[in-house]
């Protein structure tokens, strides 16, 4: 088989019999589910973020969660769908996110929900970032793992599809440490791309029926795609979402880091696409564009280095308050890994010089009132509708 085969589907609704369809369809290029023997135990790790409604585009939607269960069991599979959401990793808040998240759905198709609630330590000798790692532990008890991702736009990575979604195997409450160590966005890029390397899940599929653009992951807007797309690469697989919604691969540092380590093709043109995906090209996808694709290179003497650290800081994206929306909760402020954010007067406030622009603060807000801003000169030196306000 092609490395590089991405499939892509029309999946309209989430009716549960266009799901399983869809799901058949977009699998079926790739061999479909032949791998699975009788008795496997399969872990699905989906996109479940944060507790939100499957209407809000936040998480994997449960009808698609439960057509895969109902297919993998019909194979005589057992299906664990698990993730770790950015807060705490317990029985409180995952039952909360699976509510919410309408994962009931998932449970009646019988599905098992994790309730294992271990973190374990993980080593992984050919990574480049993340030798050492921390990571839930329920993955340990599966044969083989399939990543059910969401396409969502996303603050610090522009886009939150295949590769970014396998950094929920971080347990919540240590994903701002991750952000402190790899400060660096290519850093974290390759973290993430480390730990796709190391799970190497059987599959992708991605969920974009309803995709979620502008103020991404968390707080932005529904978008109906009406896609399913689902491939062995998880980087393949994202090159045809950030194409699909308007992002060039350089974009996405995820996509970067996986072009310079060799693991995806830096272009859409050199993936086998089965499918007409042409067909859900988005034109007015509102993209929260990373700076990747504009930083200074400059010289390598001083006055190169000084041009390029200029013109870096210019360009910068950075976590914005918009202070009518901001009720004052202190989220940002528990979460933020350098811990650069107070309350004053009932508003967050950022103490710029310490911001290490991880966009955590922004995926956490409950109201969306923490934004990512963009300076006139970056908005200017790129096309596109942006999301940043
Ligand atoms: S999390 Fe959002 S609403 Fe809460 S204090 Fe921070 S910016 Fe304001
Ligand atoms: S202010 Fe926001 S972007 Fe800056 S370090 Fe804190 S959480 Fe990260």
């Amino acid at each position: 088989m092609n490395p590089n085969l991405v499939s892509i589907v029309p999946c309209e609704s989430y009716a549960p019999d266009v799901c399983e369809a869809a799901i058949t369809a977009v699998l079926a290029p790739l061999g479909g589910l032949d791998w699975v023997r009788p008795g496997m135990r399969i872990g699905i790790k989906a996109n479940l973020v944060s507790a939100a409604k499957p209407e809000k585009a936040v998480t994997t939607h449960p009808t698609l969660l439960a057509a895969l269960t109902r297919l993998l069991k019909e194979r005589g599979a057992s299906v664990v769908i698990g993730d770790s959401p950015g807060n705490l990793f317990n029985a409180s808040v995952l039952n909360r996110v699976y509510a919410l998240s309408g994962l009931e759905e998932a449970e009646r198709a019988g599905a098992e929900l994790n309730r294992d609630f271990s973190e374990k330590d993980g080593f992984f000798p050919d990574a480049v970032q993340a030798k050492r790692f921390t990571y839930t532990g329920w993955i340990d008890g599966c044969d083989a793992l399939i990543n059910f991702c969401k396409l969502k736009s996303h603050g610090m990575m522009s886009l939150s599809a295949a590769a970014k979604n396998l950094f929920g195997t971080i347990p919540g409450t240590m994903k701002p440490e991750y952000h402190y160590r790899f400060q660096n966005p290519n850093d974290f890029a390759d973290m993430i791309v480390d730990l796709d390397e190391h799970w190497k899940p059987v599959l992708h599929i991605c969920d974009a029926v309803l995709a979620m653009e502008g103020n991404g992951p968390t707080q932005g807007t529904p978008k109906h795609v009406g896609a399913l797309l689902a491939a062995q690469n998880p980087h393949c697989l994202d090159v045809l979402a950030a194409t699909l919604i308007g992002l060039e691969p350089k974009d996405v540092p995820t996509i970067e880091a996986a072009i310079r380590r060799g693991l995806c093709p830096d272009s859409v043109d050199a993936l086998s696409i089965a499918g007409d995906w042409r067909a859900f090209l988005q034109t007015d996808f509102e993209i929260i564009r990373n700076r990747n694709s504009l930083l200074f290179v400059g010289g390598d003497n001083l006055f190169g280095r000084a041009v390029r650290s200029a013109m870096n800081a210019c360009l910068e994206s950075k976590p914005k308050v918009k202070t009518s929306a901001c009720v004052g909760c202190g989220k940002c402020r528990d979460i933020c890994p350098a811990h650069t954010i107070s309350i004053k007067n009932k508003k967050a406030v950022i103490d710029r010089k310490n911001c290490i622009k991880c966009f955590c603060c922004q995926e956490f807000c409950p109201v969306g009132a923490m934004r990512v801003h963009r300076s006139p000169v970056a908005k200017l030196l790129t096309h596109g509708k942006e999301g940043s306000k």
